[in-house]
């Protein structure tokens, strides 16, 4: 085995080693795992570097040396551009592909490229399908809300299919005359000739294994319901069906851990520690967030549902800066702030870097490594009880603001180890 070296860690010498998955989809986890990071364009590296220096002081704190990790750097985005000439190489894929788990800092959409963005490109190549959003309150962040403590919710967002699969044609080209044609012709659906096109796929097997995911991380995290969001009172062989998969799903294969809202109502306490099922029209949802926060706990949904609710809960405790984000599928997995690159703030070190850190907090989770993690997220906890804030909620709160690197600290200091 390679040994090296590890800023961060005390220049402690480390072996290399790499995560592995089982066929199950398990994974064994070093104790010094190799972790790809991508530092992402415009506030990028600021927050990288913030999240990095907090994951690497939780993992000393709760480990005193014997877990660490060897922090991988994957070029992607400008910086890869202006070293190779692409934005997303070959190369760095294949580094997340060895490495299983990577952390990614926002990148810049490339105009004209064969792609409609990065991050779209991870997600299909590594068919990372579950967009995992986890959204409650921190104690002293100004929130638009009476009760934003209320909120405590995971979204679960289908990542691959949906208007998001990009299946679209312009009004005027071919292409949109054709689908014209031939709806006209052979279903007798007659469209003008100024209409733009766009397909809307849900299957039965992406749905499915979307619905898994999220009822297996409400029993592994003692969650108490799933609540399946859709618009299907409309689209009913789309939405409709992807609620009808999802019951499939819960009662095929959860019957044991799971009930129905349905049947639920009907005996409590008969049914009392299962997870409720239930589904949502998307609508209602919305409403259902602000005046019945605490009904609702894990959403499964489509993907432009998902794309709008969670960015409308987030709003709820105070904005995306804080919203953390994994992209999970059977073998790999990528975390990622919600946010994108903030190009006014690159190389001012004035980010908030929360949302990379949750991120990092999602992916200690996801390691395993659960006591970094409660050190990580209640050190940030404390940080905003205690007012520490970067300018983004300084400015609303009429507070100083810390730079980016000055939040990491604060974040540092108040780090206590488990066995306190
Ligand atoms: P954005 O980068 O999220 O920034 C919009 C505004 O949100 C900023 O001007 C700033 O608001 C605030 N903001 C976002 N993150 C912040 C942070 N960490 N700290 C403080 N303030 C923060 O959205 P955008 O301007 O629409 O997108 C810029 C680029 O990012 C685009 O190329 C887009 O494609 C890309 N993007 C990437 C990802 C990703 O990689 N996952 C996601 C979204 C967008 P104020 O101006 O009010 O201070």
């Amino acid at each position: 085995m390679r040994k090296l070296k590890v800023i961060g860690l005390h220049n402690r010498v480390i072996q290399m080693a790499y995560i592995e998955v089982k066929e199950n989809s398990e994974i064994i986890v070093p104790d010094n795992p190799t972790i790809g990071y991508i530092e992402g364009d415009g506030i990028g590296p600021d927050i990288s570097k913030a999240t990095i220096s907090v994951i690497n002081s939780a993992l000393e704190f709760s480990y005193e040396g014997s877990r660490s990790i060897v922090w991988e750097k994957v070029f992607a985005g400008e910086e890869a551009f202006e070293k190779t000439g692409k934005h997303l190489p070959q190369e760095s894929l294949d580094q997340i592909r060895k490495c299983v788990v990577a952390i990614k800092g926002p990148l810049t959409t490339p105009i004209g490229q064969g792609f409609r963005s990065l991050n779209v490109a991870l997600r299909q190549y590594f068919d990372l399908y579950a967009n995992v959003r986890p959204v409650k309150y921190f104690p002293g962040v100004p929130s638009p809300v009476k009760a934003p403590e209320k909120m405590n919710m995971v979204v679960f967002r289908e990542n691959t299919e949906d208007v998001y699969a990009g299946i679209e044609w312009k009004h005027d080209s071919l292409e949109a005359a054709e689908v014209r044609n031939f709806l006209s012709s052979k279903l007798g659906v007659k469209l003008t000739d100024d209409t733009g096109i766009g397909l809307k796929p849900i299957s039965r097997f992406r749905s499915s294994r979307l619905v898994r995911k999220a009822i297996q991380y409400a029993i592994k995290n003692n969650r108490r319901s799933v609540t399946l969001v859709h618009k299907g009172n409309i689209m009913k062989y789309t939405e409709g069906a992807f609620k009808d998969w999802g019951y499939e799903v819960a009662s095929s294969e959860f019957s044991e851990e799971t009930v129905t809202e349905e049947d639920y109502m009907k005996d409590p306490e008969l049914y009392s520690g299962k997870i409720i099922v239930k589904d949502r029209i998307a609508d209602n949802m919305f409403q259902q967030i602000l005046t019945r926060t605490d009904d609702y706990d894990i959403i499964a949904t489509t993907n432009l549902n998902g794309d709008y609710l969670s960015d409308a809960m987030a709003a709820q405790v105070g904005g995306l800066g804080l919203a953390p984000g994994g992209n999970m599928g059977d073998t790999h997995a990528i975390f990622e702030a919600v946010h994108g690159t903030a190009p006014k703030y690159a190389g001012l070190d004035v980010a908030n870097p929360t949302s990379l850190m949750l991120s990092g907090v999602m992916m200690l989770r996801h390691l395993g490594w659960s006591e970094a993690a409660d050190v990580t997220e209640s050190a940030i906890m404390e940080a905003y009880s205690d007012q520490k804030v970067t300018q983004d909620l300084a400015r609303v709160l009429n507070i100083k603001a810390l730079k980016c690197s000055e939040f990491a600290e604060e974040v540092i200091k108040r780090m206590k180890s488990p066995k306190q």
